[in-house]
This record gives structure tokens, C-alpha cells and sequence, in this order.
């Protein structure tokens, strides 16, 4: 019996010599070199009590050493869990009492208030890496063995949990099992064509799924190299373009990109392949992006209990505003979220999917679990549509749709009017309780800087585009949306704001 996934990346893996990461001032790091520290840390890991299915719990700055601890988890049999860099020490009390690891590892600065918090609550190690690769962590590996005997682990058992972004709501701990990463890796390298001959601009944070196994498991599965760059910086990144192949991003990246004079054809000619993720892509980003280098953003759709659900296809046509299709051995249905039943073609209803990427579970939560699932789909909480062709379309989150007077709003539709009126920099649309209607749509409006657009006026603007029951019943403006660590806006916390507006 082997290390399922290790295995598997250790199959993949090219020659020992070729980096697997290049930093940006040209430094290299090989695949030997990863086996060698990967080992290190590992043995590292087992000294301080780790022992299989144990949790390591990981909140660090992005760097090379952060990477190669996943691996060295991954061999220890460990659980790897990272942590979001931005929580602060009282959520960081929340996810280490929740997932009882065995080791945390933290940055140097903050190691005396986690280890007063780990003591309080009974974790048996913390230890430091900084984001320079220095830290106890790392004195610790200095003094190991450089081989070590990957701990045996089956398909079904757990490679890491990933606390989802909790945008809707307080994290919750998805258990991502050896066969999840594995095959969504592999699925991915195949459908976007990943070989060893590719380079890949790796800008994305490493504790979310899109940065982690999206990105780093592909490289790993393809025997090829990534670019690792600390955070994204635009002018960076176009720099280094002509040495790479490939961008992986959330929408940000590409708006940033376009506000910058180097994006042009000549800029992009040496890359063949843009992805974005993780929130939804504007059509308009992508018309403007592919006016300018020529090239189609392919965009697709995942979440941290699946990986990668769907995407647009590699040669057939990208269509902005899409997620694509089913990936190849994912299945996507739409359901009527009040009967269960399936729908079909161009019927907006819950999307719900099914396959070996589909996590396992949420840590703890058994009950939550099993309400989740739907004669063996996950019920993935967004809402959505196939079309005619068996294109993808997200609406939006079930949690944000607005049920008035009977009828079904979509925000995504609103806010698409809302934000396309002079004066507005961006909107979220929610549902109130309404005395009369259920749910009162309500509009709340961040305004472009000197910009007096009012209440009246965005009325106004909206009559003759929306039917009546869409129309928002109320504006309120605001300086901010708020949003979440990974900057996605928490529409439950503008729903508790203005819960009293209609009653
Ligand atoms: P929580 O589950 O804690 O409320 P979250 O759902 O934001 O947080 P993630 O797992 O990071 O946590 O995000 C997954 C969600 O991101 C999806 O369910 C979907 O709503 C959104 N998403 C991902 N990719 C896309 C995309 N291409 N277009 C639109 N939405 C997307
Ligand atoms: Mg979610």
C-alpha cells in the first residue's frame, strides 16, 4: 500500500533537476529539491507526535518552504489545513478549537500570542516559519534526514481540510479525501492541456483551494514549473509573461491587468493560457481583456467541497458571462430547489453536482452533511441554469435570491442595471423581510468618487429596464460593500444592517 496521491506526484515528477518553482529574481527551486526539504519537514512533523489523519494547521506567509510543507503533510499522512493569513487571533481560536491539530505552524511574529492560545486549548506544538523560509520550522528540518518513508494512505482518506471563505455565513471545514485532489488534478491538466513544457505565473494566496490545489497540484500532476510570486502585482506579472505560459486569477487580477498600459498583444504573445475563478468573471472583463492581447479568458467554476465543477472548454468557444461545461467525470444538474426535481434546459434552480472531486464532508458537522446532499449530488448553495448548448450559467448564491410577492428576484440581474448607471461604482442587491411582499428588494450603492446620484434618480434609471416587482423598494448608499477575507461581499451582514427598513 502506498501514499495515494504522493505516489501519484511522485509518478509525475520530471527529471530532479527541473525547478518545479522559479522565484521572480530567477532563483530556482527543482523537484529534487522539493523531495529533499518535503522529507525534512516531514520527519520534522512525525518527531513532534503527527501520526496519520492528524491535523496540521498552517498560517503563514506565502513562500517556497509554506508549499513544500503541504507535500511533507501530504507524506506524513498528516491532514494539511491552511489558514487564512488575514484571520486574526480570535478566529485563529475558532479553526485551532474546531480542528484540534496536532501541529500549528504560524508566523514568527505572532508566535508568543499562539502559543499562549495553544496551550489554552491543547495543541501540543506550535512552531514559526516566516515568509524569508526562517523560523523554528525550519532550524528544526535543517537537522533531519533527507529520505523519508512516505506514510501508506487509501483514496478515501483525508489529504487536507480547507475552511470554506465564509461569505455566507461562519467557515466550515470541508475534508478534501487523497482521491479528490488527485483526480480533480488530473482532470484539470488534461481539459486545459497542462504538459511539462509549461510555465505557470503563480500570484494566487496558497491557503485557498485555487492557489493550493488548483494551481500547485496541476504544476505538481504535469511535471512543470510555476513562477512563484509572493502576491499579484500587475506590472510583475507582465514582466514575467514572456517567461511563462499560463495565469491562474480571481477576477481582480484581470481588471487590474486592464487598467495597466503594458497589457497589450505583444505583452501576452508568449502565454497561452488565462484562467479565472472563484468569483464571477464580468462579461465585460472579458470582451475588453480579449480586445486587447487577442486572447479569451477561460473561465470556470469551483468551490472549496469540490475543486473544479466545470469549465469553458479549451478549443470550443469561451463564452463571457458562462462557467462552461461539466468537467469530465463531474456531473451538473439543476434542480428546483423547493421539490427536488430536476429541470431542464435554460431553467434557473439550484445547482447540484456529483463526482470524484466531491469532497467528503464538513469537518464535525454530520448533520449539516448529510442536508447537503441529494440522492448522492452536493447541493452546491448557487443557483444557476444549463443552456440549450449545456453551458454552465451561475445566477448567484441560493442564500441571495429574493422571493417578493411570490415572484423570484436575481440580484446578479439588478445589480447588472444598477452598475452599468453613470455614477455608480458597484451595488449589492438583497432581500429584506417585508410585511407585505415576503422579501422587499432593496439596493445598497457604493458611488464613484464626487458622484450625486440619488435615490430618485436610480429609480428612475431602472423603471423602464425591470419589471416592477424588481425595482428595488429602497436605496441606501454606502461608502464600502463589506467584504471577506478573500473579498467577496458579505450580503448577510448588509441583510442584518437593514433588517428593520420594511417592517
Ligand atoms: P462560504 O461557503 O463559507 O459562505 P464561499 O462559498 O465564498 O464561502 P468558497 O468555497 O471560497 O467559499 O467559494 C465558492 C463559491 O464561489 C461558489 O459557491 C460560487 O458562489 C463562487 N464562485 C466560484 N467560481 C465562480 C465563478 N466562476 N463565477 C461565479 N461564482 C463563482
Ligand atoms: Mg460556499
Amino acid at each position: 500500500s502506498q501514499n495515494h496521491f504522493f505516489a501519484a506526484i511522485r509518478a509525475a515528477m520530471p527529471d530532479l533537476s527541473k525547478p518545479l518553482a522559479t522565484h521572480p529574481d530567477g532563483a530556482m527551486e527543482t523537484y529534487g529539491d522539493a523531495l529533499a526539504l518535503s522529507a525534512r519537514l516531514a520527519n520534522v512533523l512525525v518527531k513532534r507526535g503527527v501520526k496519520p489523519g492528524d491535523r496540521v494547521a498552517v498560517q503563514v506567509e506565502k513562500s517556497w518552504t509554506a508549499f513544500v510543507l503541504y507535500l511533507a503533510a501530504l507524506r506524513a499522512g498528516a491532514v494539511y489545513l491552511p489558514l487564512n493569513t488575514a484571520y486574526t487571533l480570535a478566529e485563529l481560536e475558532y479553526f485551532l478549537s474546531d480542528a484540534e491539530p496536532t501541529v500549528v505552524v504560524v508566523r514568527p511574529e505572532v508566535a508568543g500570542d499562539v502559543k499562549a492560545l495553544a496551550a489554552k486549548l491543547g495543541v501540543p506544538h506550535v512552531e514559526t516559519l516566516g515568509s524569508d523560509g526562517k523560523g523554528s520550522l525550519t532550524e528544526a528540518a535543517a537537522g533531519e534526514s533527507e529520505s523519508f518513508e512516505d506514510v501508506p494512505r487509501a483514496a478515501d482518506d483525508l489529504a487536507g481540510i480547507l475552511y470554506t471563505s465564509g461569505t455566507t455565513g461562519r467557515a466550515k471545514g470541508a475534508m478534501l479525501t487523497h482521491e479528490n485532489l488527485l483526480s480533480n488534478a488530473v482532470t484539470l491538466r488534461d481539459y486545459w492541456r497542462f504538459t511539462s513544457d509549461d510555465v505557470l505565473i503563480h500570484a494566487l494566496p496558497i491557503f485557498h483551494t485555487h492557489g493550493l490545489f488548483v494551481a500547485g497540484d496541476i504544476i505538481l500532476m504535469a511535471g512543470a514549473s510555476m513562477i512563484f510570486c509572493p502576491k499579484f502585482d500587475a506590472s510583475e506579472v507582465l514582466r514575467l509573461m514572456p517567461k511563462a505560459t499560463t495565469l491562474m486569477g480571481v477576477p481582480t487580477f484581470y481588471t487590474r491587468l486592464l487598467d495597466h498600459p503594458g497589457l497589450t498583444r505583444e505583452a501576452t504573445a508568449h502565454m497561452r493560457l488565462f484562467v479565472s475563478g472563484s468569483a464571477p468573471l464580468l462579461a465585460e472583463t472579458h470582451r475588453a481583456f480579449q480586445e486587447k492581447t487577442g486572447k479569451a479568458i477561460l473561465e470556470r467554476y469551483g468551490m472549496t467541497e469540490t475543486g473544479m465543477n466545470t469549465s469553458n472548454p479549451y478549443d470550443g468557444e469561451r463564452i463571457a458571462g458562462t462557467v462552461g461545461f461539466p468537467l469530465p467525470g463531474v456531473s451538473v444538474r439543476i434542480t428546483d430547489p423547493a421539490t427536488g426535481a430536476v429541470l431542464g434546459a435554460d431553467e434557473i434552480g439550484s445547482i447540484e453536482v456529483k463526482g470524484p472531486n466531491v469532497f467528503k464532508g464538513y469537518w464535525k458537522l454530520p448533520e449539516k452533511t448529510a442536508s447537503e446532499f441529494h440522492d448522492g449530488f452536493f447541493i452546491t448553495g448557487d443557483l444557476g441554469k444549463i443552456d440549450a448548448r449545456g453551458y454552465v450559467h451561475i445566477v448567484g448564491r441560493g442564500k441571495d435570491l429574493v422571493i417578493t410577492g411570490g415572484f423570484n428576484v436575481y440580484p446578479k440581474e439588478v445589480e447588472g442595471e444598477i452598475d452599468a448607471l453613470p455614477g455608480v461604482l458597484e451595488s449589492a442587491v438583497i432581500g429584506l423581510p417585508h410585511k407585505d411582499f415576503g422579501e422587499g428588494v432593496t439596493a445598497v450603492i457604493v458611488r464613484t468618487p464626487g458622484a450625486s446620484l440619488t435615490e430618485a434618480e436610480v429609480h428612475q434609471a431602472l423603471e423602464g429596464r425591470l419589471a416592477k416587482f424588481k425595482l428595488p423598494k429602497k436605496v441606501f448608499f454606502v461608502d464600502e460593500l463589506p467584504r471577506n477575507t478573500m473579498g467577496k461581499v458579505q450580503k448577510n451582514i448588509l441583510r442584518d444592517t437593514y433588517k428593520d427598513t420594511y417592517r
